[in-house]
């Protein structure tokens, strides 16, 4: 079932409840406060006639005499009221001349009631019409002298009360069957701008056009966020296709450097393999050009597995083992470079040791490879309130402001420079560093050199025992 006919049910349901509720309510209320009404102006008119005879009339003279004297009826009657007097046994003794000759009914119930010296109220048939009967009796002392009967036809109250009732059903079918157009229509239009942005969306995913946006409503409303999140998603999914793409180019770029050394040295080694010189410098040729191929292969694939979510392997370590570690690694790359261990602050903290150690050794590798013979790479460890910063700092050729927000993304590369890498490094180096809940971040004068600052958490005991 679609939102349109579901919300105009719920709303048209809602609205017939009322309705109903409604009616029934004002039907009610209207039919007691009729019958009440009624009821009371009867009671009043038999009092009218009770106060007449007792005017007219000594009790004592009635019981003596047993003779009663009554007053004109049609003083007390009209259009519609009938008066009747009995005596003490129902037996009518006046009428009010509007009855023509007819009579009010006396059953059983009526004349228990005489009987009882207790009035009583109730609908009686009279021919082919209903009326609304009251009885009191007339009482001296003990004695019960008649009764006046007052009665009044319910026709008109009935009438009064169906054409209420019509009105009441007509009315909440018509309010109804007007609410449900109206409800259509409303729930149309406000329906209308979805199907606009479902069709713009369809467009976009038909033509495979990422770049298309979507149009943003000038309200504030929730159809104007549904299209911003949406333009949102778009954005992600463009991002996402473009790193794909970009990733399958620079991989294949990547690797079309080593496939093409290694066939020109198979080449060589071919034509020229009797020459031991010759294979020698070819077979190096190939093996470098593996390794580079290897140590792509392998950052690709832990980057993969990073994105796939992969966790590490986190207990609590020692840094100074991991910096001296990673220290004595890095001199046999140094290649004319001087490494210092500046200040080492020891620190503990919740990490993996190994990558840990992965990403100082890149960062030291990255220091010596870009800083010129006879400069320096200082390697140092400053601990802070909850946290420990781990200091890459080098003499070397230092990165320009542009580069600088760039250099940690997959395959970014400076371009025209005398070493060449993968562009990888930076980025597995920050994911390690991220894994940890820490902060990898870079500093940079160009000529004058360059800062990587890693920043951990220290481990909680370590924050105690410290404080
Ligand atoms: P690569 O494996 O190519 O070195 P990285 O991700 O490690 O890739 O580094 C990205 C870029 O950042 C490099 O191309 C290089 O230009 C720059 N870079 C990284 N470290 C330094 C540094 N210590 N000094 C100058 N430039 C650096």
């Amino acid at each position: 079932m679609s939102i349109r006919i579901r919300l105009t049910l719920w709303y048209v349901s809602l609205l017939a409840v009322i309705l109903v509720t409604f009616s029934v309510a004002f039907y009610t209320v209207l039919q007691y406060s009729l019958t009440t009404e009624l009821d009371r102006s009867l009671q009043e008119r038999a009092q009218q006639v009770a106060v007449g005879i007792q005017a007219l009339n000594n009790p004592l003279d009635i019981l003596r005499f047993g003779v009663i004297r009554l007053p004109e009826l049609d003083v007390f009657s009209s259009r519609s009221i009938y008066i009747q007097i009995t005596d003490a046994q129902g037996e009518v003794i006046k009428r009010s001349p509007n009855l023509m000759g007819r009579a009010l009914p006396i059953d059983q119930e009526i004349l228990n009631s005489l009987h009882a010296k207790q009035p009583i109220i109730k609908t009686v048939p009279i021919g082919t019409m209903e009326m609304r009967l009251y009885s009191v009796p007339l009482v001296s002392g003990d004695d019960v002298l008649g009764m006046v009967q007052v009665g009044n036809p319910v026709g008109e109250i009935q009438a009064t009360l169906r054409r209420v009732l019509l009105f009441l059903v007509s009315g909440t079918i018509i309010a109804l069957v007007l609410a449900t157009l109206v409800g259509v229509w409303l729930v149309y239009l406000s329906l209308r701008p979805i199907e606009r942005i479902t069709e713009t969306a369809n467009q976009i995913v038909s033509a495979e056009d990422l770049k298309q946006r979507l149009p943003v409503p000038p309200t504030d409303d929730e159809l104007a966020r549904l299209s911003r999140t949406i333009n949102l998603m778009l954005e992600r999914l463009d991002n996402f296709f473009q790193a794909q793409v970009r990733l399958s180019a620079d991989v294949s770029h990547e690797l079309r450097t080593p496939l093409t050394i290694i066939r020109g040295n198979v080449d060589i080694l071919r034509r020229m393999g009797d020459s031991p010189a010759d294979r020698e410098e070819a077979l190096n040729a190939i093996e470098s050009a593996l390794n580079r191929m290897a140590r792509l292969v392998s950052d690709l694939l832990l980057l993969s597995q990073a994105d796939a979510g992969m966790t590490l392997k986190m207990q609590p370590i020692d840094l100074d083992g991991v910096i001296l570690d990673v220290f004595q690694q890095a001199h046999a790359l140094r290649n004319g470079v001087e490494l210092k261990l500046g200040h080492a602050d020891p620190a503990r903290v919740f990490g993996d040791a190994d990558r840990l150690k992965q990403l100082l050794i890149n960062l030291m590798e990255n220091a010596i490879k870009h800083t010129p013979t006879g400069g320096s790479v200082t390697l140092s460890v400053y601990r802070a309130d909850d946290h420990v910063r781990i200091s890459v700092a080098d003499t070397g050729a230092g990165i320009a402001p542009e580069h600088l927000p760039h250099i940690f993304d997959r395959f970014y590369r400076v371009k025209g420079q005398r070493v060449k890498g993968s562009g990888l490094g930076l980025a597995i180096a920050k994911w390690i560093a991220e894994a940890h809940n820490g902060t990898l971040t870079a500093e940079s004068e160009p000529g004058i050199g360059s800062t990587f600052i890693l920043t951990l958490p220290l481990l909680k005991d370590d924050v105690q025992t410290d404080g």
